[in-house]
């Protein structure tokens, strides 16, 4: 199988898998007891906890480690709904849009529309009552939605709660919480070579305005997530993101040759320019039937998608695309997602298939 949907998932990192396993079987006490083998777990968490830190160049004790990017977004909007408006854009993650109570337009590039966000800061009552959740990469086309880094400059002139989901981002930017001028910042092991299921929340330490626990529980997590904690799972995330996130690998040559080949039958969706290295998002308008040209490329040998994992199965066209351009360029548009090892090879044959599934299509 020519794996092309790295933005729903990644294979995990063998040797990480194995080391984080063997590490958490030999310290497999409970980080929060007062003994010899809960001190051991307790320093691989916060050895995880650093590396994680590391990479978002934030400091250890930002760091939340949660069941995964769904839980992080939940957690950074679990303000009171009284006292407190969530805006982002209307092509947020679906756990970040079904919060919002103000949406934001996307331009056709995919980049968040700046002038209606900074209309409706400017005219809110009270901007210090907002969280503004706006997502650094999207998972479906990889445009960055603030490309100039508007919001980081306006969440000190106006004074909101910022809130990025980097979910698509880590691995694949340097991402630096001061740089973005964040309050809040999501992240997921999964997509970088980590495993599923878990994921961690950046709370800056000296913001005043922070966000309520979803759970009752112990104090762990700073209180901010009761439970014992995912162990195997955090000791490989921290393991990945030494191994991802310190020296990016970014190159986009495979990316590029792939969408050079197909520039006679498809078309970019979003910016090119402002785009993570590894996201194919092609609109064909040859494609009329999108479930079927899908099912095909996948009995042959390929796996791509129409939208992302979290609303497949759900009978209606991307979200994403229909927002940015409109309902028929959504059905017949697919997402290519390279992984950091995806090969020229691969992409390739990926072509060679789509070319002979479009020349079928074309001939009835
Ligand atoms: N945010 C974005 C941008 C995503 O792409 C995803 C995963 O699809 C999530 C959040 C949710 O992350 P998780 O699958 O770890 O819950």
């Amino acid at each position: 199988m020519i794996y092309l949907d790295n933005n729903a998932t990644t294979r995990p990192d063998f040797a990480v898998m194995i080391e984080a396993s063997n590490e958490t079987y030999e310290s497999f006490g409970n980080p929060s007891s007062w003994h010899e083998p809960g001190y051991d777990a307790k320093d691989l968490l916060e050895t995880a906890r650093c590396s994680v830190a590391q990479s978002l160049n934030a400091k250890p004790s930002e760091i939340i480690f949660t069941s995964g990017g769904t839980e992080a977004n939940n957690l950074a909007l679990s303000y009171n709904k009284k006292y407190v408006g969530f805006a982002g854009s209307e092509i947020e993650h679906s756990s970040v849009d079904k919060i919002l109570t103000k949406k934001f337009k996307v331009l056709p590039e995919g980049f968040v529309d700046l002038v209606e966000v900074e209309d409706f800061v400017k005219k809110h009552k009270n901007p210090r009552s907002l969280v503004i959740s706006v997502m650094l990469a999207n998972n479906e086309t990889g445009v960055v939605l603030d490309p100039d880094g508007a919001l980081a400059h306006w969440k000190d002139k106006y004074g909101f709660v910022l809130h990025i989901d980097a979910v698509q981002g880590l691995g694949k930017f340097k991402i630096d919480v001061g740089n973005l001028n964040v309050d809040l910042l999501t992240v997921s092991a999964h997509k970088v070579y980590g495993p599923k299921g878990v994921g961690a929340l950046y709370i800056r330490k000296e913001s005043g305005n922070k966000p309520n626990p979803i759970f009752a529980g112990g104090a762990h997590e700073w209180g901010f997530r009761p439970g014992t904690e995912n162990i195997f799972g955090i000791v490989a995330f921290g393991k990945v993101c030494d191994k991802y996130c310190d020296e990016l690998l970014t190159d986009s040559t495979v990316r590029d040759y792939f969408e050079s080949e197909l520039v006679d039958i498809a078309r970019v969706n979003g910016s090119e320019q402002h785009r993570v290295y590894n996201t194919s998002n092609l609109f064909f308008p040859a494609i009329k039937d999108l479930d079927a040209f899908l099912e095909r490329l996948s009995m042959n040998g390929v796996a791509a998608s129409g939208k992302s994992a979290c609303s497949s199965g759900m009978p209606a066209p991307s979200r994403v695309i229909t927002k940015m351009y409109n309902k028929e360029r959504a059905e017949a548009s697919v997402r290519f997602s390279f992984a950091h090892n995806s090969t020229k090879e691969e992409a390739a044959k990926a072509v060679v298939i789509i070319k002979e599934i479009m020349n079928e299509v074309e001939n009835g």
